[in-house]
């Protein structure tokens, strides 16, 4: 999966600081802006780079010299602005694009999951767009019913309240569409506008905000989302431990103390999560006991043997220790865990890691990002294999 990042533009919004320094390397979260744009594209599965450089590009090539990038980076240097297409042109004479590629600009910062985008892309052309609701820029999509129908930054081509969604700064294209384009210099918003007139551009709808460090706000934003701390509400069985097979469930929760162990890397992970000052906590099902599988004496010392297995790292615990049929209000899918483990860490940016359908939607209930460690269980923010990779995604998102 190539991406190609357009990074040659003056950065006019951001002067004095980029009369001397590049956007792209301009510092946020005590490195620069470029380190965390590569590592979060690597944690993306992106294999390659293309970085379209102008403006002061020699000190992004002696940057990326001196300090390694995770993921391999070609770079294309225009000698002249040639604007947003006219770069992409640029790429296309210097013969470094796949057939299909990713695309996003250099200032922003995109904290998704880029996989199922790149999975969904099908056609000629794809744009990501987030619903804006007045936020951030101005609204320049016409999205609905899961259908992208006019992408217009004049806002001439329907009536202003049609315009609800705003561009995300996440594209795919085929590179036939690049070959179409004119050489010298041109804007990729003409591009895009003609391609949704005529039905040809997808549209992806995504749930959460972007961030970018093309104005002082955009880089102060960022900053702040790298200071904030976070809380991860954690399910424990098939996250943190391994489940047990037992008789009647080859997934069951460990029955006795001596059947705990933690999944690799688990111990690490959250380790490392706490160093971050991130929040802790367990929101877990346990009914054995009440099912009369195992004493609930023998559920608590399971319990406490994944704490102690865990460490000292400050992990607060909500377990529900009822059946389905006792109705109770905190069983998952229902959302109480999720809450209270929220209540005790109010007004942090909240995610839950789960392994099963109900932990996602308990999680969706409860307004907070989801996780999931099973890759057959769909819809989630991040879907994913471990507990230890999605660590080294929210890593990258958050700029450890
Ligand atoms: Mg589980």
């Amino acid at each position: 999966m190539q991406c190609v990042v357009l990074a040659g533009g003056l950065a006019t919004r951001m002067r004095p600081l980029t009369e001397r320094v590049p956007k792209v390397l301009l510092e946020v979260g005590g490195r620069p802006f470029l380190h965390h744009q590569l590592r979060l594209m690597a944690e993306q599965g992106v294999t390659e780079v293309v970085l379209a450089l102008g403006h002061l590009g020699e000190q992004v090539e002696q940057q990326l010299a001196t300090s390694p990038p995770p993921v391999p980076v070609r770079v294309v240097r225009e000698a002249e602005p040639l604007g947003t297409a006219g770069a992409l042109r640029n790429c296309l004479e210097a013969g470094v694009l796949d057939e299909r590629f990713l695309l996003t600009w250099g200032d922003s910062f995109l904290p998704i999951d880029w996989r199922p985008v790149w999975r969904a892309f099908t056609g000629e052309a794809l744009m990501t767009v987030l619903e804006n609701e007045g936020r951030w820029d101005t609204s320049n999509v016409v999205f609905e019913s899961g259908e992208l129908k006019l992408y217009d930054k004049s806002r001439a081509g329907a009536p202003a309240k049609a315009f609800r969604h705003i561009d995300y700064g996440l594209l795919a294209l085929d590179r036939r569409v690049v070959e179409g384009l004119p050489r010298g210099r041109s804007d990729l918003a003409t591009l895009f506008h003609l391609l949704s007139r005529e039905g040809r551009l997808q549209g992806y709808e995504v749930r959460h905000r972007f961030f970018e460090i093309g104005s002082p706000q955009g880089l102060a934003d960022l900053e702040q989302h790298f200071r904030a701390p976070v809380l991860v509400v954690l399910d424990r069985d098939g996250v943190l431990n391994r489940t047990v097979a037992h008789a009647d469930d080859p997934r069951d929760s460990p029955l006795v103390p001596s059947e705990v162990e933690l999944l690799p890397g688990v111990a690490e992970a959250v380790k490392l999560m706490h160093a971050r000052g991130a929040s802790l906590a367990i929101a877990s099902n346990q009914p054995a006991a009440a099912k009369g599988k195992t004493t609930r004496a023998n559920a608590e010392a399971v319990h406490a043997r994944v704490l102690e297995l865990l460490g000292p790292v400050g992990v607060r615990s909500h377990l529900c220790w009822h059946r389905r049929e006792d109705g109770c209000a905190c069983r998952k899918p229902k959302p109480q865990l999720v809450l209270d483990a929220m209540a005790e860490a109010p007004g942090l940016e909240t995610w839950f890691v789960g392994d099963k359908h109900t932990d996602h939607e308990a999680g969706r209930a409860a307004g907070v990002r989801t996780a999931l460690v099973s890759p057959a269980s769909g819809d989630a923010d991040w879907v994913g294999a471990s507990l230890p990779a999605f660590v080294r995604f929210l890593s990258a998102l958050k700029g450890w």
